[in-house]
C-alpha cells in the first residue's frame, strides 16, 4: 500500500491524516514539537480557560460538526451564547455596535450621516478589480465600495480580527474571497452581504451550527484527533528536507539531534510556509523562494480576568476590533467569558486582548508586565473598568499568522504549478487559502479525497 507522510500535526495535518485513514490510505504524521495541535492549545489555570490560539469557530462549511461526530465528541461541542452575535468596533475612542439590520445601522452612531450616504453609492457602483479576480488591497476595496470612513470602520477591522494584518497590503480576494465573490455575483457589496446574511439566518433556523468551541477548550478537538491516530502520529520528529527518490520522496528527519531518513509515496507539508521553505529547498529552489515570500506577523494574547464588580456594565458581546486610525496599541479583544461563561470562575470575567500583528509588531515583544499594563489600560479606557485585573496570562506567537499580501494569489498559483511538477507533493495549512479552522478542516477533506483518488489510479 502506498504511504502518505504528513508533516505537521496542527489541525490541518491531523484532520487530513484522519480523513486519509478513513479512506483506507496508509498515513504517518510527523510533528516536530512534543505535542500535537499546532496553534490550537488551551491553557487551564486558576479556574480560567485561556486559548493560546483560536478561541472559537463558525462552521460555515459544516466541516467541524461531522468531524466531531466521527470522533465521538459531538456532545462536547459548546455553542456560544447570544453575546457571540454582537461585534463591536472602536470609533473615536468608543465602542460601537455594528448592527446588521439596515434600520438599526442607519440609526447607529458608528458613522456620520455623510459616510452612511456615501455607502449607498455602493448600490450603483460598477464591479471592480476583485470581482474580476485581480488583486487589490482591503483598503482599496473598502474605500472603493463603501467610502473611506465606512471601509475603515466596517471592513478593515476584519483584517486585524482574522489576520492581525495591515489592510493596506492584505489582498482582498486572497484573504476574503467571499467579499470578492459577493461583488462578482451581486455587483453591490451591500446587497451581496444582505443576501448572504439572509442565507446564513435561514441556515441557522434550519439548525446550522452557531459560533462554537468545545466544553473545556478547542484543544479537545486536536487531542481527540491525535489520540485516534495513535502510533500513526510521531511527535518530536522534524522533517529537515526532501529530495526526489526512485518512486516518490526521500525525507531527511531529525529526532532529538538524531538523523534518519524515510521514503514516502506522497508528502503533504502541513507546516508553516517559512518551514516548508527550508524543507523543499534541495528539491526546488524556486518553490522555496516563493514560500519565503509569504510573511508572518507576531501576535500576543493577553488574557485578563476581572472581578465582575469591576465592570460598570456587563460586556455582552463577542468582543471588539480596533481600526488602524484609532490611537490604541491593541488590535482588539474577545470577551471570552461572555461568549462561553465557563471560561472564567464564577464571579469573574475573562477578556483576551490581542496585540502585535502587522500594525504594531513591536508590541508583541514587550515584557509581560508592560504588555499586561498596556492591554489593561486600553481595555479600561473602553469598558470603564474600576479595578486592575485579578488574573493575567500572556501568550506569544513569534510567527503567529501568515499574511496574504498583494501577489499572494500568484504565489499560490505558482505553488500549485509546483505540485503538478512533483506528483505526490502537496502544500496544505493556513499559509495558502484560509486561516480559519473550519476552512482548513474542509480543505483536508477535499485533499484526502484527491490523494485517495490519485492512489487508486
Ligand atoms: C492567536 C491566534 C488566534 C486565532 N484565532 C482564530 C479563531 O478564533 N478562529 C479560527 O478559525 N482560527 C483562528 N486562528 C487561526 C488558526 O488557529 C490557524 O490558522 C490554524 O490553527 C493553523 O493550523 P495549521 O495546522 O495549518 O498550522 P499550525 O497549527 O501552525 O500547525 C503546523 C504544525 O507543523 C509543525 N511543524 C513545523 N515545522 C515542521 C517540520 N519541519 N516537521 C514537522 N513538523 C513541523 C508545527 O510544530 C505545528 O505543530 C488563530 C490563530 C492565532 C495564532
Amino acid at each position: 500500500m502506498k504511504r502518505v507522510v504528513v508533516a505537521g500535526a496542527g489541525i490541518s495535518g491531523l484532520s487530513l491524516a484522519f480523513d486519509l485513514e478513513r479512506l483506507g490510505a496508509s498515513v504517518l504524521v510527523l510533528e516536530s514539537e512534543r505535542r500535537a495541535g499546532g496553534k490550537i492549545e488551551t491553557d487551564r489555570r486558576d479556574g480560567y480557560i485561556c486559548e493560546r490560539g483560536p478561541a472559537s469557530y463558525l462552521d460555515r462549511h459544516n466541516s467541524i460538526t461531522p468531524l466531531a461526530r466521527s470522533l465521538g465528541i459531538e456532545g462536547r461541542v459548546l455553542p456560544a451564547s447570544a453575546a457571540g452575535e454582537c461585534r463591536l468596533v472602536v470609533a473615536d475612542g468608543r465602542l460601537h455596535d455594528t448592527p446588521l439590520d439596515a434600520g438599526a445601522f442607519f440609526r447607529s452612531r458608528l458613522l456620520p450621516l455623510s459616510a452612511k450616504l456615501r455607502m449607498l453609492a455602493d448600490l450603483v457602483l460598477p464591479r471592480g478589480p476583485s470581482a474580476r479576480g485581480q488583486e487589490e488591497s482591503v483598503t482599496a476595496f473598502a474605500s472603493r465600495r463603501l467610502g473611506t470612513l465606512a471601509g475603515e470602520r466596517l471592513l478593515q477591522p476584519l483584517v486585524s480580527g482574522l489576520y492581525a494584518g495591515d489592510p493596506d497590503v492584505v489582498s482582498l480576494p486572497a484573504a476574503f474571497p467571499l467579499m470578492a465573490e459577493l461583488e462578482r455575483e451581486h455587483r453591490s457589496l451591500v446587497l451581496g452581504l444582505r443576501a448572504d446574511l439572509k442565507q446564513q439566518r435561514a441556515k441557522r433556523r434550519a439548525g446550522a451550527p452557531r459560533l462554537s468551541s468545545f466544553v473545556t477548550g478547542l484543544d479537545e478537538l486536536t487531542t481527540a484527533l491525535a489520540s485516534r491516530l495513535g502510533d500513526r502520529l510521531r511527535l518530536g520528529v522534524r522533517i529537515v528536507q526532501v529530495e526526489r527518490a526512485e518512486s516518490g520522496f526521500r525525507l531527511a528527519l531529525d529526532e532529538n539531534g538524531r538523523s534518519s531518513s524515510l521514503d514516502a509515496d506522497a508528502l503533504v507539508l502541513a507546516i508553516p510556509a517559512h518551514q516548508a521553505c527550508q524543507v523543499v529547498r534541495p528539491l526546488d529552489s524556486n518553490l522555496s523562494e516563493i514560500l519565503a515570500h509569504i510573511p508572518y506577523v507576531p501576535v500576543a494574547l493577553v488574557h485578563l480576568g476581572y472581578f465582575a464588580s469591576a465592570l460598570p456594565r456587563p460586556a455582552d458581546a463577542y468582543g471588539f476590533f480596533v481600526p488602524a486610525s484609532e490611537r490604541l496599541k491593541i488590535l482588539g479583544a474577545i470577551f471570552a467569558s461572555a461568549i462561553f461563561p465557563d471560561r472564567a470562575p464564577v464571579g469573574f470575567s475573562l477578556f483576551s486582548v490581542r496585540a502585535g500583528g502587522a500594525r504594531h509588531p513591536e508590541t508583541a515583544g514587550l515584557p509581560d508586565e508592560e504588555l499586561t499594563a498596556l492591554a489593561h489600560a486600553d481595555l479600561q479606557g473602553l469598558l470603564g473598568l474600576t479595578a486592575p485585573p485579578a488574573f493575567a496570562h500572556v501568550v506569544r506567537h513569534e510567527r503567529g499568522l501568515p499574511q496574504y499580501t498583494l501577489g499572494h494569489m500568484e504565489r499560490v498559483a505558482a505553488l500549485e504549478a509546483g505540485e503538478r511538477r512533483y506528483p505526490g507533493l502537496h502544500f496544505h495549512g493556513n499559509a495558502y487559502h484560509n486561516a480559519g479552522v473550519p476552512e482548513l478542516v474542509s480543505r483536508s477533506g477535499t485533499l484526502a479525497r484527491r490523494l485517495a483518488e490519485e492512489f487508486s489510479r
